[in-house]
């Protein structure tokens, strides 16, 4: 009786601790955790800034639908920029006297 109750005990931690409302990030290189606003229909990465559209399985499940492309275009626009304006940078560098 015991180990069952000890059984049961731990099951229901895990199901206390499991992340609801949760989702992971799709961008490849960031995969963080994003926590939408109940029934909101889309979030915004906390950690590199792109957008995805959501559909909620149940009120407490939300799933990604999709990226928002305007937003998630110009965070990636404005980093390759970046890193052209880099690379323009230490070419100078390399071809100045
Ligand atoms: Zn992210």
């Amino acid at each position: 009786m015991a180990i069952d109750e000890e059984k049961l005990s731990s099951a229901e931690s895990l199901r206390k601790t499991r992340t609801f409302g949760k989702v992971r990030c799709h961008n490849p290189s960031c995969m963080g955790r994003i926590q939408p606003a109940a029934g909101a229909d889309h979030v915004k990465c906390p950690t590199c800034g792109m957008e995805y559209r959501l559909v909620w399985v149940n009120p407490t499940l939300p799933r990604i639908r999709g990226p928002v492309w305007d937003v998630n275009r110009k965070i990636a626009e404005e980093t390759i920029t970046e890193k052209e304006a880099a690379a323009r940078k230490k070419s100078v560098k390399k071809g100045g006297k």
